[in-house]
């Protein structure tokens, strides 16, 4: 039995309850929509849990080969990909190891028509609707003006089309089932006349279902009338979703420094270890702290790397924080393994799970090694 406090930090840890309870709820909107739910590995691919999230849920996608081999191997369910650009030799691969393959352009389809048609292989068109629901986030809007994420209405070839199976749009992050249903109408409007020649029809990730406000009934709902109208599968691919909220990224204070502001310095990083704090940008959760001025110890968190700007964000406590005491950073389950590096050699945070009864156990842990081995 390892306690939480015996970890080394940093250290992300899986909430294994937490993954399960969002894992049920999915799995109630497989059941009770007929939809069939993917995890799109490009947020999430720690393959320890796979076994679990494959007892849920009806398979992966991946964003290239990598993931789609990680899928293979570890999931071993439906194996779906989507990339802008194939090369011949991990297309070939692909073929083996996927059994959904979908293209962006109609120039790669028909690049590849001969080894798709002969591996059996069911392929599909990314579209774009051209309908952005995002506000202002547009690094993660592939709809933003010039964007090279799915083929426009205008760029459309229903010449080409013999053979393709499933239409694929991906338009949200972080999103309700209105802008998903607002989406849908787009959708219809410029593709509705090709959806009922296809076999299915996937509508991407950024389904933030496992959000407490999340609107399940609307997606049942929209689900269901796509399948009764089109006659088609309906696969959703959220990333995001399937560990939100599921996992801590505990970190040591390790030296505080002083100027105007008082500041501590932790062995884990913005930059390194939560990437999208900086990029995209947002202020991640912290155990027991609250916001700048609500309670009265306050202090800017940041990290050991060189860069003036690794600061995670300004949080207020009611007590005094020490050198050696450990804060725990919430939601730290998605896009932060798949997204980490060793910028400054820093160390990669071990991988430990938190069991369903408070059992601790550690099953990745880096060295130097990992450091060194992807330099030359
Ligand atoms: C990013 C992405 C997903 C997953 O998105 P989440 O926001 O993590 O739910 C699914 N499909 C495609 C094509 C993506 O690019």
């Amino acid at each position: 039995m390892m306690r939480r406090e015996a970890l080394p930090t940093p250290c992300y840890i899986l909430d294994e309850a937490k993954l399960r309870s969002n894992l049920e709820l999915l799995h109630r909107v497989e059941q009770e929509s007929g939809a069939k739910i993917l995890l799109a590995q490009k947020a999430f691919s720690c393959f320890a849990v796979y076994p679990l999230i494959a007892e849920y849920l009806s398979g992966t996608t991946a964003s290239g080969l990598y993931e789609a081999r990680l899928g293979a191997e570890e999931f071993r369910k439906e194996n779906h990909v989507f990339s802008p650009a194939y090369d011949e030799a991990e297309f070939a691969e692909l073929c083996r190891i996927c059994d959904h393959i979908s293209f962006n352009s109609f120039r790669q389809l028909e690049k590849y028509r001969p080894v798709w048609e002969k591996a059996g292989v069911s392929v599909g068109i990314r579209v774009n609707p051209e309908c952005s629901t995002q506000g202002d986030h547009a690094i993660y809007d592939p709809c933003a003006s010039g964007s090279r994420l799915g083929v426009t209405r205008e760029n459309f070839r229903p010449d080409l089309l013999g053979g393709v199976e499933g239409l694929h749009f991906h338009t949200l992050c972080e999103q309700n089932a209105d802008d998903l249903i607002t989406t849908f109408a787009a959708f219809e409007e410029k593709f509705g006349a090709f959806a009922g020649g296809m076999k299915w029809l996937n509508l991407g990730g950024g389904h933030h279902i496992t959000r407490a406000d999340y609107d399940v009934p609307a997606l049942i709902s929209l689900i269901r009338r796509i399948r009764e109208q089109y006659g088609v599968t309906v696969y959703l691919e959220p990333g995001e979703a399937i560990a939100l909220n599921a996992g801590w990224l505990d970190t040591t204070v390790m030296d505080s420094v002083e100027n105007g502001i008082k500041v501590l310095i932790l062995d884990a990083s913005a930059a390194c270890h939560m990437p999208d704090v900086l990029e995209m940008p947002y202020r991640p959760p912290l155990k027991d702290s609250g916001e700048q001025g609500e309670k009265p110890y306050e202090y800017r968190l940041s990290s050991r790397t060189c860069l003036a700007g690794d600061i995670i964000g300004d949080y207020s406590f009611d007590r005094e924080i020490r050198i050696g005491d450990r804060l725990t950073f919430c939601d730290m389950a998605i896009y932060s393994m798949v997204k980490n590096n060793t910028f400054n050699g820093m160390p990669l945070p071990a991988i430990a799970i938190q069991h369903e009864n408070g059992d601790c156990e550690i099953i990745r842990q880096f060295g130097y090694a990992d450091f060194k081995g992807r330099l030359s």
